[in-house]
C-alpha cells in the first residue's frame, strides 16, 4: 500500500530526485550507479605515439608497445594510437556491451578499418557500443584502434582555453574497459533529469512545474535501482507524464543536429581535417540509430576535407544526404568572417562552396550559415540572393555587449534594398544540449513572440567539433508534445524556414549591416594576415584580369583556372572567421602566412606568364610592359627596374585594363602640364611637398600642419591641430585578448611625441617629393615614415614601417579634419555607407571602433577629407578626427602576435565637392592596384591597348575572369558594380572580339532574358545603387 500523501518541501523535494541521479553522490545505492553492471578489463592494450598525423592504413603497420590505463602520452599536437583487443564474456550474452574508453584528448575508434565514432570526455562521448544485444554465435574477440589527438576539443590551452598552446601537455588514459550496459537504468535518467528540467525551469508559481516534481518524486517511491523488475512502473509514471499534450498555440522549436567546427582556431587546420572526421562518424551513427534525427553541416572545405581523407566517410554523408538526414548548409566555401573579406571574396565563398555542394549532393544550399561571426556586411543579403539564397540564419549578434537586438526573425535589407528572411536561435546558442532550460529560453527570449510561432535550435558540441549525443536526441525525442513546454520537432533546416516563411508578412525589416557590438579588435589583429589578405584578393584579381586578356589575344594561352581555383580556396581558407580576424594560435598563423607565400609566388609567375602572351605577335621594344589592372585610365609615377638592379621614376600613362609600352630613360615625357613636385624644407626644418594640387606641410618632427587643397586654398586639417599624429593606448580588454578593444581604451590616449630635427628631405622634387623621419613611439617600438607626393595625385602617402614590441597597446594615427558632419562614410563590399560621427544613442557608442575597407571620408557640403589605406581594416571617426587602427598587441590565443616588422601606406586626400564626385574611390583603388612593370620576355608590344572601359565614373568594373563554364575556354565573366549609390545608365566598351553578351547571376547561370544588344563593341548597362552586375561574354574564336 503507498504511503499516506505527504507534505513536500521543494527544495529537498528537489534535492532528492537530484542525488538520485547523480554522477557524484550515493552512487552506491542510486540508479546512476546502475547504469553499467558488469565490467572486465580490456585484453590487450598497446600503443603508438608519433608526431605526425598519419593514415590509419600506415599507423597500423607501426611497432606497437604494451601499455596500460594510467600511461601517459604526449606531448601537445602528437597523435596515440591504441590497439584495443576486447574479448567479450561468454556470459553477457543476451547484454549490451560497451567499450568504455576515457582518455585526456580527441579519440577516434577505428573498425575493420572504417572510422566508426569519435570518443571525446569534454564532448560527452566516452563509451562505444559493441552490440545492442549480444548474441550466442557472435565473435566475442575483436580488435579495434583508438587514434587520440593530443589535443582536447578547444586546443590546449596553458592555463585558460584562450591562453596559447602549452607545447608540453601530457594527456593520459584513464579507461579502457567493457562493460554491461542498463538500457533501461539509461531511459529512467533521461525522464528523470528532464522533469527535473521541468520543475526548476517553471518554477515555484506553475502548476505543471510540481506535476513533474511529484511525478519523479513518485518514480524515486517507486524504482528500486538493484531491482530492475521495478522499473517499468517508475517508467509508466514518466510517460503519462511526457504524454499529456500541448494545446494547439503551442511554440514549435526546430531542433537541428548541429556541430560548429572553426576551420582553424585554437589548433591547426590539419587537426580540423580529423575534428570533421571524429565528429561526423559518429553523427552517421546517430542517422543510422535515429532515422528521424537530422543534421545540418556547414562548410564546403570540410566536407571536401574529409572527401579526400575518409572517402568511406564521404560516401556515408551523400547516402544520408539522399535521405535527407544529412542537410549540407550555408552555401560558402568556409563560414567566413563576416566584414573583412573583400566583395569578390564574398562572391567565391559562395561560388565555391554552392558548386562543391552542387556536384558533392546532387543541389545547391537555400539559406546562408553563419552562426559564429564578427559582423554581417550590409552586402550580404544582395550576394546571397545572387547565389540562389533568400534565407540566412546566424546567432553571434546575441553576443552584442551594448544593445540587445530587437529580433529573432526579421527580414534584412541590404544595401541596394536586397532582402533575406533571417532567424537568430532565441535561445542564444548554436551548441544545445537538448535541456529543458534551454528549450524554455528558445521561447522566453524570443523578440518575435506574437509575430512567428517557430524557432530554431541547434543542438550539439560546437567550436571544436563534437556534435550531437545520443542523450541529446532522446532528450528532444521525449519533449516532442507536452503540456507546458513548446512542441520539439527534430526538424530540418528547410521545414523551418518554410514555417517562418510562413509568417512573413509579419515580420519587421532592419536595414543596413549588422553590426557586432564585441570583438572590434578583429578589425586589426594580426597586421600580417590582414596584409596576407588584401594583396592576395589583388594578386588574383590581378592575374585573372591579365590570363583573361591573354586568352583573349592569343590563340595558344591556356587560361590558369585549375591553379586559379586552388589559390583561390586557399584565400577563401584563409578568410575562415578565426583565421582573417586574427583570433588564432601562432600555428595557424604561420600556416596562413605559408598559404598567402603560395599565392604570391604562384601569382607572379602566372602574371608573368600572361604578360608574355600578351608580349607575343606585336614587334615593339624589348623591355617592360606596363599594365593597368583597373578599369580606368591612368597617369601615375611608376619606379621602372632600369638594368644593374637599379630603378628609375617614370610619368606613365596606361589606359584602362590594358597596357602601354615602357617609356625609355630617354623618352621621359616632359612634366608639363602638371605641376612638377617642389620641396622645400624651412629653416626651423618643417617640410613643405607642393604638386599644385595639394600642399602638405610636415612640422619638425613629421606631423602634418597643413594640407590645403591648391586650387582653392582650402585647408583640410582643423584649425589649431595636427594630423599624422600617432596615438597610443591602453588595451586591456575583459577577456577576449586578441578579439576585443574595450570602449574604455579610449580614455587612455596617448599622443605619440617626436623629436625635433627627425624631418628630412627624401626624395627632392620633380615627379616625385618626399620628407621622412623617424618616431620612438616607446621605448621599445620606433617608426620611420616617408611622406611622398607624386606629380598629378590627389593624394599625398605615408609609407610606414614600425617595429612594433609592446604588450596591451593600441597604435592609431588620427587627422583632426576641417570638416563638421554628424556621419563618416566607410568603404564596405561593393559599396559604402555612413556611420554617426557622434555618440548621442547607446547604437551610436558601441560603433567607437568600426571597420571599412580601403577608404573612409569625412565630408560636409563642398568639401570633404579621405583616408585611405593598402591594408588596415579598424577605423573610427569621432567629431572631426579621422582615425586608422595600425597595430594591437594582444597576448591570447598567440603570445608573439604582432610582434616585429610592419610596413604599411595609408594616404590623406582632400577634396572638394563629394568624394564620389572628387574620385576618391578610383584613389583608394589605385593605392592599392598599384601598376605594373611586368618583364616582356620578347618584344612588347609597341603601342597601348585597353580591353575594357566603363562610360560612367558610378560603375566599377571589379572582375574579369574567365567563366566558370567556358565551351573552348573562350567565355569571359565580368562583375561590375554601382559604386556612388545612384542610379546610373552607362556604355561598357570593349576592344576585344565579342560575339555574345548576357547577363548573368554570381553564380554565373545565364539570365533568362537573353542577350544583350551589342553594337560597335558596346552594350548598355543600367545600374540601381550599389548593385552588382555580372556579365557573361562569348569571345569569337581565335583568328587561326
Ligand atoms: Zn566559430
Amino acid at each position: 500500500m503507498a504511503a499516506a500523501p505527504a507534505l513536500k518541501h521543494w527544495r529537498t523535494t528537489l534535492e532528492r530526485v537530484e542525488k538520485f541521479v547523480s554522477p557524484l553522490y550515493f552512487t552506491d545505492c542510486n540508479l546512476r550507479g546502475r547504469l553499467f553492471g558488469d565490467s572486465c578489463p580490456v585484453a590487450e592494450l598497446s600503443s603508438f605515439l608519433t608526431p605526425e598525423r598519419l593514415p590509419y592504413e600506415e599507423a597500423v603497420q607501426q611497432d606497437f608497445r604494451p601499455a596500460q590505463v594510467g600511461d601517459s602520452f604526449g606531448p601537445t599536437w602528437w597523435t596515440c594510437w591504441f590497439r584495443v583487443e576486447l574479448t567479450i564474456p561468454e556470459a553477457w550474452v543476451g547484454q549490451e556491451v560497451h567499450l568504455r574508453w576515457e582518455s585526456d584528448g580527441e579519440g577516434l575508434v577505428w573498425r575493420d578499418g572504417e572510422p566508426v565514432q569519435g570518443l571525446t570526455k569534454e564532448g560527452e562521448k566516452t563509451s562505444y557500443i559493441l552490440t545492442d544485444k549480444l548474441g550466442e554465435k557472435d565473435p566475442r574477440s575483436l580488435t579495434l584502434f583508438v587514434e587520440v589527438a593530443c589535443n582536447g576539443l578547444l586546443g590546449a590551452g596553458k592555463g585558460s582555453m584562450i591562453a596559447a598552446p602549452d607545447p608540453e601537455k601530457m594527456f593520459q588514459v584513464s579507461r579502457a574497459e567493457l562493460a554491461v550496459f542498463h538500457r533501461d537504468v539509461y531511459k529512467l535518467l533521461v525522464d528523470l533529469e528532464l522533469l527535473l528540467g521541468i520543475a526548476k525551469g517553471l518554477g515555484e508559481d506553475n502548476q505543471r512545474s510540481f506535476q513533474a516534481l511529484y511525478t519523479a518524486n513518485q518514480m524515486v517511491n517507486v524504482c528500486d535501482p538493484a531491482q530492475p523488475e521495478t522499473f517499468p512502473v517508475a517508467q509508466a509514471l514518466a510517460s503519462k507524464f511526457f504524454g499529456q499534450r500541448g494545446g494547439e498555440s503551442q511554440h514549435t522549436i526546430h531542433a537541428l543536429g548541429h556541430c560548429h567546427i572553426d576551420t582553424a582556431w585554437l589548433w591547426p587546420f590539419k587537426e580540423t581535417v580529423r575534428k570533421c572526421a571524429r565528429s561526423w562518424v559518429t553523427v552517421v551513427q546517430l542517422m543510422e540509430r535515429n532515422p528521424e534525427f537530422i543534421f545540418a553541416c556547414s562548410q564546403a572545405q570540410q566536407l571536401e576535407w574529409v572527401r579526400s581523407y575518409y572517402p568511406g566517410l564521404h560516401a556515408r554523408l551523400q547516402e544520408f544526404a539522399c535521405c535527407g538526414q544529412f542537410v549540407p548548409v550555408g552555401g560558402t566555401w568556409v563560414e567566413m568572417d563576416g566584414n573583412l573579406p573583400s566583395g569578390e571574396s564574398m562572391v567565391r565563398q559562395f561560388l565555391q562552396g554552392q558548386n562543391f555542394f552542387r556536384q558533392e549532393f546532387g543541389k545547391m544550399c537555400s539559406e546562408f550559415w553563419l552562426p559564429d561571426t564578427f559582423g554581417y556586411s550590409a552586402q550580404l543579403p544582395q550576394i546571397m540572393r545572387s547565389c540562389g539564397i533568400k534565407r540566412f540564419l546566424t546567432q553571434k549578434l546575441s553576443w552584442n555587449l551594448v544593445n540587445s537586438f530587437p529580433h529573432h526573425t526579421f527580414l534584412w535589407e541590404g544595401l541596394d534594398g536586397s532582402q533575406v528572411l533571417a532567424h537568430f536561435p532565441p535561445g542564444d546558442s548554436y551548441g544545445m544540449q537538448g535541456s529543458v532550460e534551454e528549450v524554455l529560453k528558445t521561447v522566453t527570449k524570443n523578440r518575435d513572440k506574437g509575430r512567428t510561432n517557430h524557432s530554431a535550435f541547434l543542438f550539439g558540441f560546437g567550436d571544436g567539433g563534437g556534435g550531437p549525443t545520443q542523450t541529446m536526441v532522446d532528450r528532444l525525442k521525449r519533449l516532442c508534445n507536452t503540456d507546458g513546454l513548446p512542441r520539439v520537432q527534430l526538424s530540418s533546416p528547410e521545414r523551418l524556414f518554410s514555417a517562418l516563411e510562413g509568417h512573413s508578412e509579419q515580420l519587421c525589416t532592419w536595414v543596413g549591416e549588422l553590426f557586432l557590438e564585441l570583438h572590434n579588435g578583429t578589425y586589426t589583429t594580426h597586421a600580417q594576415i590582414k596584409k596576407g589578405n588584401r594583396e592576395c584578393e589583388r594578386i588574383l584579381h590581378d592575374v585573372e584580369l591579365l590570363s583573361s586578356l591573354a586568352l583573349a589575344r592569343s590563340a595558344q594561352f591556356l587560361y590558369p583556372a585549375a591553379l586559379l581555383q586552388d589559390l583561390w580556396r586557399l584565400l577563401l581558407l584563409t578568410q575562415f572567421h578565426d583565421v582573417v580576424t586574427g583570433s588564432c594560435i601562432q600555428l595557424v598563423a604561420e600556416e596562413a602566412m605559408c598559404h598567402y607565400e603560395d599565392i604570391r609566388s604562384h601569382g607572379n609567375t602566372l602574371l608573368s606568364a600572361a604578360a608574355a602572351a600578351l608580349c607575343a605577335g606585336e614587334p615593339g621594344p624589348e623591355g617592360l610592359l606596363i599594365v593597368n589592372t583597373l578599369p580606368w585610365k591612368r597617369t601615375e609615377v611608376l619606379a621602372l627596374p632600369r638594368p644593374g638592379g637599379a630603378h628609375s621614376l617614370a610619368l606613365v600613362t596606361v589606359p584602362s585594363m590594358g597596357f602601354a609600352p615602357a617609356p625609355t630613360p630617354t623618352s621621359l615625357q616632359p612634366l608639363l602640364p602638371q605641376q612638377p613636385v617642389f620641396v622645400v624644407q624651412e629653416t626651423d626644418s618643417s617640410v613643405t611637398l607642393d604638386n599644385g594640387i595639394i600642399r602638405v606641410r610636415l612640422d619638425p618632427t613629421g606631423r602634418l600642419t597643413s594640407l590645403v587643397l591648391v586650387a582653392s586654398g582650402r585647408e583640410a586639417i582643423a584649425e589649431g591641430a595636427v594630423g599624422n599624429q600617432f596615438v597610443l593606448f591602453d588595451d586591456v580588454p575583459l577577456y577576449w585578448d586578441a578579439w576585443d578593444v574595450m570602449d574604455y581604451h579610449l580614455e587612455t590616449r596617448k599622443p605619440v611625441l617626436g623629436q625635433a630635427g627627425t624631418l628630412a628631405v627624401g626624395t627632392e622634387g620633380g615627379v616625385r617629393g618626399s620628407a621622412w623621419f623617424l618616431l620612438q613611439i616607446s621605448p621599445n617600438s620606433r617608426l620611420s615614415q616617408e611622406v611622398v607626393l607624386d606629380v598629378g595625385c590627389p593624394y599625398v602617402r605615408f609609407h610606414t614601417e614600425v617595429h612594433w614590441h609592446e604588450a596591451h597597446k593600441f597604435l592609431k594615427v588620427e587627422f583632426p579634419a576641417r570638416v563638421r558632419s554628424p556621419q563618416a562614410t566607410y568603404e564596405v563590399q561593393f559599396g559604402h555607407l555612413q556611420r554617426p560621427t557622434h555618440y548621442n544613442t547607446s547604437w551610436d557608442w558601441a560603433r567607437f571602433e568600426v571597420w571599412a575597407h580601403r577608404w573612409m571620408d569625412l565630408s560636409e557640403h563642398g568639401f570633404g577629407l579621405a583616408l585611405l589605406n593598402d591594408c588596415k581594416y579598424g577605423a573610427s571617426v569621432r567629431g572631426n578626427v579621422l582615425s586608422l587602427s595600425l597595430l594591437r598587441a594582444p597576448k591570447s590565443p598567440d603570445a608573439t602576435v604582432d610582434m616585429g616588422r610592419h610596413e604599411f601606406t595609408y594616404a590623406l586626400m582632400p577634396h572638394k565637392g563629394s568624394f564620389q564626385d572628387a574620385g576618391v574611390i578610383p584613389a583608394a583603388y589605385s593605392l592599392n592596384f598599384p601598376l605594373l612593370a611586368l618583364p616582356a620576355p620578347g618584344p612588347a608590344p609597341a603601342s597601348a591597348w585597353s580591353a575594357f572601359s566603363v562610360s560612367s565614373p558610378a560603375v566599377v568594373l571589379e572582375t574579369v575572369k574567365q567563366a566558370e563554364t567556358s565551351p573552348q575556354g573562350r567565355t569571359l565573366l565580368l562583375r561590375l558594380y554601382e559604386a556612388h549609390g545612384s542610379h546610373t545608365d552607362c556604355w561598357l566598351h570593349t576592344s576585344l572580339p565579342v560575339q555574345e553578351a548576357v547577363l548573368c547571376d554570381l553564380l554565373e547561370h545565364r539570365d533568362p532574358t537573353g542577350p544583350l544588344l551589342l553594337r560597335d563593341n558596346r552594350l548598355k548597362l543600367t545600374f540601381t545603387p550599389f548593385q552588382v552586375q555580372s556579365l557573361l561574354l562569348v569571345l569569337q574564336p581565335p583568328p587561326n
